[in-house]
This record gives C-alpha cells, sequence and structure tokens, in this order.
C-alpha cells in the first residue's frame, strides 16, 4: 500500500522499521503463528479492530458510533485503524487534532469526522474543504470557523463542546452562555451549521459515581439551553469507551469509544475484554537476540537491580525504552516466551529496562533459543501478558501502554479489517 513494504520469504517477513505508524506492512497471514518482522514489533489484529466496532455498535443501539482514532489511533495506525472501524460500522471518526483529520482525508478515508481541540490559526478553511467537522469550545474557534467557511465559500459544520465537569477543554459557566449567544448568531447567518453538542467524563470508569448522573443531566441543560437559542442539536454525544459499555442512558445521538475499539477495558476492575465482547489488537514481540548462561552472583543490566542467587541462563530482548517499554518495567514487567517446541513460558523483566535491551532470567533449565518469540503483551486468551498488566505493573493505565510504543516499532497489519 504506502510507504516500504516488507519482501515475503516462506515463513518470515523482513522490513525496514517505518519511520511513520501510518505506514502499512502488510504482513503474509500465518494461521495459528506470528509473522515476523524486524528484531521487535507490534502485530496489529485489523479483524479484532472491526469485531470490537461491531460490538461497540450492537451495545449502542440506535446511536451511531464514532471510533477514535486519536493518537495514531491509540499506537495502532491511524489509516488502517479508522478503515477497520468503519468496516465494523462505525459512521464517525473522531480525532482530537486537526491534522489527524486531515491526513485521514489525505489518505481517502471517507465517514463523518471531528476534531475537537483546536488553537488559534489552525487552517480550519482545509477542514471545511476537507468536510472535517469541527468542535469549538470558545468564541474565538467560532469566528476562526466562520471566516475559514466565508473563505471556503461554504457552511462549516461545528459541534459546541461544553465543560459539564470534567474541569479539561470545553466551555464553562457564563463561557458557555457566550459560546451559545455567538453560534446562534452565526448559525441563524448561514456560516455555521451548528449540528452537535458534545461533552466528556471525568468518572465514566466508576460507574455510579454520582458525577456521571450529574454530567449527564448538565448535558442535557446545555442541548436545551442550545435549542432555545434556536438551534438545530442533532447529534448530542457524550458517552466515551466506559459509559458505552456501562451505561445506555447516555449514549444520546452518538458514542464516541477509543480504547475499547483496540480491544481493552476501560473498567479493569469491572471486567477484562472478553468480559464485553472485545478483543485485544496489539501485541508486543520480539525476537530474543542471545541466550546465555550466567553465574550465581552476576548482576544484570545497569545498576545490576537484579542478581540472580542460582546459576542460571538468560534471554536478551532487543526492545527497550526507546521502544515505549516503559523504564519503571524493571524487576516487574511481565512477558511470556514462547519457545521452539510452542510452550509459553511466564517470566518477568530481571532488572532495568535500558534504551534498546531488556534482559530476562530465563532459569537454569530454559529450552528458549536465539530467535524465539518474546511477547511482552496481547490477547491475555492466548495465554500471554496483557496491556492491562503492563499498566497494573508499572503503575499507569492500559491507554498508556498502548500510545506510548514508539514509531521505531514497525506495525505489522493482519486481518483483513478493510476488505
Ligand atoms: C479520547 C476521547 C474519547 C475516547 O475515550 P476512551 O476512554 O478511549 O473511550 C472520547 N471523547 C473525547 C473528547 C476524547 O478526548
Amino acid at each position: 500500500m504506502l510507504g516500504q513494504t516488507g519482501e515475503v520469504t516462506d515463513r518470515f517477513v523482513t522490513a525496514v522499521a517505518p519511520t511513520r505508524a501510518t505506514d502499512v506492512i502488510r504482513a503474509a497471514r500465518e494461521p495459528g503463528g506470528s509473522t515476523r518482522v524486524g528484531p521487535a514489533r507490534l502485530i496489529i489484529d485489523l479483524d479484532a479492530i472491526r469485531a470490537n466496532t461491531a460490538e461497540l455498535c450492537r451495545r449502542a443501539g440506535r446511536a451511531q458510533v464514532m471510533a477514535v482514532v486519536k493518537a495514531d489511533g491509540y499506537g495502532h495506525g491511524l489509516v488502517p485503524s479508522a478503515r477497520a472501524a468503519l468496516a465494523g460500522g462505525a459512521t464517525w471518526l473522531g480525532t482530537a487534532l486537526l491534522g489527524e483529520a486531515l491526513e485521514l482525508r489525505r489518505q481517502g478515508v471517507g465517514g463523518r469526522i471531528l476534531s475537537w481541540l483546536h488553537t488559534p490559526g489552525e487552517p480550519f478553511a482545509d477542514a471545511v474543504r476537507a468536510d472535517v467537522d469541527l468542535a469549538a469550545a470558545a468564541p474565538w474557534a467560532l469566528d476562526e470557523i466562520a471566516a475559514a467557511a466565508q473563505q471556503a465559500a461554504t457552511t462549516a459544520r461545528v459541534h459546541l463542546k461544553f465543560d459539564t465537569g470534567l474541569g479539561r477543554n470545553g466551555a464553562y459557566g457564563p463561557g458557555a452562555e457566550q459560546l451559545i449567544r455567538r453560534a446562534a448568531e452565526l448559525d441563524s447567518a448561514g456560516i455555521l451549521s451548528i449540528v452537535g453538542v458534545m461533552s466528556h467524563f471525568a468518572y465514566a470508569d466508576a460507574p455510579g459515581h454520582p458525577t456521571v448522573r450529574a454530567q449527564r443531566e448538565t448535558f442535557e441543560r446545555y442541548v436545551e439551553t442550545c435549542e432555545r437559542a434556536g438551534l438545530d442539536v442533532q447529534v448530542r454525544s457524550l458517552a466515551n469507551s466506559a459509559a458505552t459499555l456501562t451505561d445506555p442512558s447516555c449514549a444520546f445521538d452518538l458514542v464516541r469509544p477509543g480504547l475499547a475499539v483496540y480491544g481493552l477495558s476501560p473498567v479493569p476492575q469491572l471486567g477484562g475484554p472478553q468480559e464485553f465482547g472485545l478483543r485485544p489488537a496489539m501485541t508486543c514481540s520480539a525476537d530474543l537476540a542471545l541466550v546465555k548462561d550466567i553465574p550465581a552472583g552476576q548482576g544484570l543490566s545497569y545498576g545490576h537491580d537484579y542478581v540472580p542467587a542460582q546459576d542460571t541462563r538468560i534471554g536478551i530482548v532487543p526492545m527497550g525504552y526507546a521502544d515505549g517499554v516503559p523504564r519503571g518495567a524493571g524487576n516487574v514487567g511481565p512477558v511470556a516466551v514462547r519457545q521452539r517446541d510452542g510452550d509459553l513460558r511466564r517470566v518477568t523483566v530481571s532488572g532495568r529496562v535500558c534504551m534498546d535491551q531488556v534482559v530476562l532470567d530465563l532459569g537454569a533449565a530454559t529450552r528458549a533459543r536465539e530467535g524465539d518469540e518474546v511477547v511482552l503483551f496481547g490477547d491475555p486468551a492466548t495465554g500471554v501478558p496483557s496491556a492491562q498488566d503492563w499498566a497494573e505493573a508499572t503503575n499507569t493505565i492500559s491507554y498508556e501502554i498502548i500510545t506510548r510504543m514508539s514509531t521505531r516499532l514497525p506495525r505489522v497489519f493482519h486481518g483483513e479489517g478493510d476488505a
């Protein structure tokens, strides 16, 4: 498709790491096996993205689904993820940045696209020409989008973004009244078409938290205020992944799941992906670069934070913090080693994570050899650690684990997500 493509040799694919994650490497499909690209890679299952989106459509009922593909499709690759989500039934795509939305259009991606985080001076005229919906959180944004619409000799579609209690982007208090007043003027002048109202939750991952209901009610009041000001609000959207999975009363006209599209649970305390009918789409794996014997007492990696008590055998994983492996995973990150005979063994990172390498104490009895695959995280249903396991080991959330993986790692796309 675009960028560098891999050369398929029998069961291995060799490829240069793409400089941009959106470069597509079509892997030779191997049922039941993984396709090796480079010393380390992210394997992206586009069929999982498509199926997860279909499941979210089912749960959304009459509401439409916007697949959020910001941050390079949560690290999975912007364009392939977007196409797979559209194939799964999403009718909208959501991005934080306008540049992400414009890149989708440049690559010929269809569907409604909305971007919602803007600063003064952005190329709003390009957005209007590219048929991108824009969110506005303040009058300055309405005025810039209006100027862009007049320059492009068309009407711009705008969603008013309110802060209903998250305490982040969005108009709040008197600022919300000013936003509605200016929006009504520009809408009745035919310069802008105010099509939507949106807001975002602070605590959707804690269903039953009193702020969830309070924010929903505040949201409904903003919609009513807009309608009293003469606006025809067609697209009310409030729900992220957590609300889409746990609270159908928040679906309104459009839900905006991100994390769940990629098959991870936004409410791990309530259930993993399987409990919600989802499948993780990203597998992070590498091949062992070296396996060698080490005597008891020989410290491993910088600072010797790990010292084996017995003679043992260690493996070198060619992946480190420059690839997005959290440096905080030293002595705690879970890993599965797939030995040549297919046996899967769980071990923990031994000592500090380096820029390019991680060390594993494999135990003296290991049958692992150079070239064997090591899975850092993937679908836990297959016996490997999950992104959630990595999040818990390193005191963060699975969102950060998947979005932090570096563009140094080639994305290898499996499946026919966009077929
Ligand atoms: C990121 C984001 C989403 C998606 O959130 P998830 O928790 O990943 O589902 C939805 N809406 C807005 C405004 C966002 O910034």
